[in-house]
Parts: structure tokens; sequence; C-alpha cells
């Protein structure tokens, strides 16, 4: 028999780690707070709708593959590649940008606004391509004993893309494109990183390279959801038990070592190896106490937005919408510039829009449509009281109605809010950023909290606020660093003895 594990959370960066590991011969266990599993990768039903709760899509797709390989199944799940990748509608434009990832296609959409953009975009890939395949196995995909030993990976990268660490990101696309509009489309994924463009760095632009050209986007047929409920599965296929409403508080510890977990009811849980999957800083610091990670600390760091999401279920199809669709205005600086600390959220926000029901019509009765409807916001420590949740999406709604000609008012048939409240709430968020810490250099590699903790020998972490970052298949790649630290300071039962068990 393998070591015990307890991991912290069924997230998926919880769920990926107990497939390895249960694979490898751990006995593992897993204490979930909430009622169902998933984390942010979750779901809701309500009034005959589906709605996926968080994630609608995502990047690498490969990384998915590599998981369920490393556990010895073929993939249970059918990815569908977006195509266009998303839609983006600006206020002063009736039209639609469509976003391909085939070049022609997409030059179409920019005739007259932006010239030569296949030639434009085909440059400024090949350029994003090269960071990307320069750090995904020096940095990305590596675990790194010390920050100094970090800092020594970061010199196998190619000095050539070393400016683009002191540019932004926004200056790298100036360099590239004249239009204001191919400008914020390609700058919207410094969002997902926790920043804006105007003061993310330039490497990042290697994201625009994975949606554009490398992979793409995808989502799964029958919703997102089902990668939480196949990943259950064969957990639990191979005896990993999952504890749920059972919420880690407090700890206890000898010789170096956590001895066991407590929950809320003082129940202690023991294990040889503990794996967190809760937010690595904020966990850090609200459950061990750990000075570096004190509030005010961690008040100081960077984080991502957070969410403000609506889930709507409507009666009748709404056309104008592709499966995901960006709503955005024309005061792009003003709004990046502002929307991180402010404490009012503006009449016409910014919001993203996905319709799953598109490709899977058994999330929505006969007729009906589902919309997940996410609008980035700041997050608690700047705006604490959202009494004003009704008016915000109201707000939201009464915008949506005029671009995509849609009576909502009249045709709403389940209407659900969660602010940044429920988010924190729910699973732990901190302040209820979405995506948990940001992604500026400070906050990343070697200054990322480590997924190997400080003090206890037998404590690791997993997820979006440790490394490698955020992100789904960011979060699988996690996964596997941590296997990769845990099997290396504890090895793996061999296959023969398993099968003799
Ligand atoms: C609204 C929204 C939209 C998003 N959209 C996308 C997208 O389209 N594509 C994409 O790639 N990414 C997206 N993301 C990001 C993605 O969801 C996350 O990066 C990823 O799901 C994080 O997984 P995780 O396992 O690290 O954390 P989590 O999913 O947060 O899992 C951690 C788990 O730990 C549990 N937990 C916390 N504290 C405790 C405790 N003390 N005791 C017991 N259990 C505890 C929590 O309840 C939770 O279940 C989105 C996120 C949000 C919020």
């Amino acid at each position: 028999m393998g070591k015990k594990v307890i991991i912290i959370g069924a997230g998926l960066g919880g769920l990926s780690t107990a497939l390895r590991l249960s694979t490898r011969g751990y006995q593992v266990e897993i204490l979930e707070k909430y009622h169902q599993p998933g984390g942010r990768l979750n779901q809701l039903q309500k009034d005959g709708f589906t709605f996926d709760l968080g994630p609608s899509f995502f990047s690498m797709s490969y990384e998915f593959e590599e998981l369920f390989k490393d556990a010895g199944v073929q993939n249970p799940l059918e990815f569908n590649e977006l195509d266009p990748l998303y839609g983006v509608y600006f206020s002063n434009r009736k039209q639609p940008f469509l976003i391909y990832k085939n070049l022609e296609k997409l030059a179409q959409e920019f005739k007259g606004i932006e010239e030569k953009m296949a030639a434009k975009v085909e440059g400024y890939l090949d350029q994003a391509g090269d960071i990307f395949h320069d750090t995904e196995f020096r940095v990305v995909k590596k675990n790194f004993a010390s920050r100094v030993a970090y800092l020594l990976g970061l010199t196998k990268v190619p000095l050539k893309h070393a400016p683009k660490l002191f540019r932004s990101m926004w200056s790298e696309l100036e360099k590239h494109f004249e239009s204001e509009e191919a400008k914020v489309i390609f700058s919207l994924v410094a969002f997902f990183l926790g920043s804006t463009p105007f003061n993310t760095p330039a490497v990042y632009s290697l994201l625009n390279y994975t949606e554009l050209k490398h992979d793409g986007y995808w989502n799964v047929k029958g919703g997102m959801y089902k990668i939480t409920e196949e990943m259950v599965r064969l957990v639990e296929e191979r005896g990993v038990k999952i504890h749920y409403r059972t919420e880690v508080k407090d700890f206890a510890y000898a010789k170096g070592e956590i001895s066991a977990f407590i929950d809320q009811n003082g129940k202690q849980w023991k294990a040889d190896l503990f794996v967190v999957n809760a937010d690595a800083a904020a966990f850090r610091g609200k459950i061990l106490q750990r000075e570096k990670y004190s509030a005010p600390r961690l008040d100081k760091m960077d984080w991502t937005l957070a969410p403000f999401t609506i889930y709507l279920g409507v009666k009748g199809k709404i056309d104008n919408l592709y499966h995901h669709t960006y709503f955005l205005r024309d005061n792009f600086r003003e709004y990046a510039d502002e929307i991180f600390k402010t404490s009012m959220i503006p009449d016409k926000p910014y919001y993203y829009v996905n319709v799953s029901s598109r490709s899977n019509p058994e999330c929505a009765p006969e007729g009906c449509e589902n919309l997940f409807i996410l609008c980035p916001v700041p997050d608690l420590r700047f705006k604490s009281d959202w009494d004003d949740r009704e008016e915000i999406a109201d707000n939201i709604l009464k915008d949506l109605s005029e671009r995509v000609g849609f009576d909502f008012a009249q045709n709403t048939l389940s209407r659900t809010i969660l602010t940044p409240l429920e988010w924190r709430d729910k699973f732990n968020l901190y302040q209820g950023s979405g995506l948990g810490l940001a992604h500026g250099m400070n906050q990343v590699g070697g200054f990322r909290p480590a997924n190997k903790d400080e003090v206890f020998g037998n404590l690791y972490y997993v997820g979006a606020s440790t490394v490698p970052g955020t992100g789904l298949p960011i979060v699988v790649i996690s996964s596997k660093l941590v296997t990769e630290r845990i099997t290396a300071d504890h090895g793996i039962v061999p296959k023969r003895q398993l099968q003799l068990q």
C-alpha cells in the first residue's frame, strides 16, 4: 500500500492530483467544503436550466489528454473546438468582430480597419510563439528548488526575449497593429492574468499565440461540468473517497510535519502527506497563520479581478451571440485604468456572454437558452458592499438587450446573481478574486507561493495560486508538478505490488 494522502479541496487541482497520485498507488482522500465537487469548475441547476458556474472554455486541450494518459485511460471527454474563437462587440459598431484562427477569415473581419492584417498577425504570433516554446519546458512546466534555482532557470531562456519583460503588452501590440480595435481585442487576455495590457509585460503575448495559432479554444460536449463529473468517476474507481461539507479550519503538527488537519466540527484528519488545493497564499495565512501571508500582506499582493456573474434562463432564441462574446465599449484605456481600483461599477460595464445551450441543447428546456454573463469587477478590498447587485445586473441586461435586440425583461424565466461575496464564501476565494493571485513578474515562478511548504515536510500545494498559475490547463500542469515533487520525495508504489493487492 502507498502512503495516505489527504487533499484539501475537490477543485480541478485537487481532483487531477488525486487521479495522478491514486494511479501511482497512493491512498487518497479529499476534504471539500462545498456540497459538490469541482470548485470553480462547478454547476448550477435551477428552474429546468443547467449552467456551468465558472469556466466556459479552455486553451491547451492537450494538457487534459496528458492527464488522462498519465492515469492510463482514454480521454472520456469530447472536446469541441470553438470556431470562431469568440466575437467582440464595440459600442460604436453594430457588427461584432469574429475572431478566427484562420488568418484569411480574420483579415476579412478587419477589412478597412487594419490593412495587411494576416501578415501582421503572422509576424506578431511568430514572436509570441517563440516565447511560448522557449519557456514552456524551461520555466512553466518545471519545479524549482528555490528562488535562486528559478532565476538560474530564467537564464536558459534566450536573451532575445528580455526586452519583452520591460515593455508592456500594449506597447508590443502598438508595434504590430495600427487600429485600436486590433490592439484592444488582442490585449483582452491580459485581464485573465490579473492585470491590464498597460502594465502586463509583453512576454504574455504568448497567450495570443496559444489562442490564435497553437491550440485554439475548446469546450466540452455536454457542458464544462462534464470534466468534473468524469474526474470524480475516475478517482472514485481508484478508491478515492471525497468528504463534502468538510472545511479545514485548523491544523496539528509534530516534529516538523503536519499530523492532522482539523475540520469545522473539530474532527482530526490524519495522513502521511497533505496537498492543499485551497488558495495557496490565503491558506498559508488564514489556516497556517504565516506572517508572510497575514491579511494586511495578502491585501498588498496583486489579485485577479473578481467575477460578477449572472445565470439567465430565457424563453426564445437570441441571435448575434456566439459561444463566447465580449461586449466592450470605446473607452478602453480609461476602463482598464479604473476597473482594478474603483468601488463604483460603471452603468455600462464591459462583460462577456456565453450561451452553452447553443452547443448543448440539453442545458435548457425546448425553445429556451441559458446565458452565463461574466462582468469582471473590483474585488472585496475595493468594493465590499454588493447591495446594488440587482441594479448592476439590470444595467448589464438593458445594455445587452439594446445590443442584441432581445427583450430580457419580458422573457426571463430564471435569474441568479453571484457577486464576489458569494464567490468568496462558496470556495474561499480570497477577497472574491476569481482567478487567484495575479501573474506579474513578482508573483510567478520562484516568486509565487511554492507547491512545497516552507515549514512542514509533508505539506504540498496545487491549484491556481501556486505554480505555474491560473486557468484550467495550467492547473492541470500544477497537478503534474506537485505529483513530481511528491513522488521525488516519497516514491511510487511499484505496479507489480499494486496488482498483488
Ligand atoms: C467566473 C470564472 C470564470 C472562469 N472562466 C475560466 C475559463 O473560461 N477558462 C479557464 O481556463 N479558466 C477559467 N476560470 C479560472 C478557473 O476556474 C480556475 O483557474 C480553476 O478552476 C482553479 O482550480 P483550482 O483547483 O486551483 O481551485 P478551485 O476550483 O477554487 O478549487 C479549490 C477547492 O478547494 C475548496 N476549499 C477551499 N478552502 C477549503 C478548506 N479550508 N477546506 C476544504 N475545502 C476547501 C473549495 O471549495 C474548492 O472546491 C474562471 C474562474 C471564474 C471564477
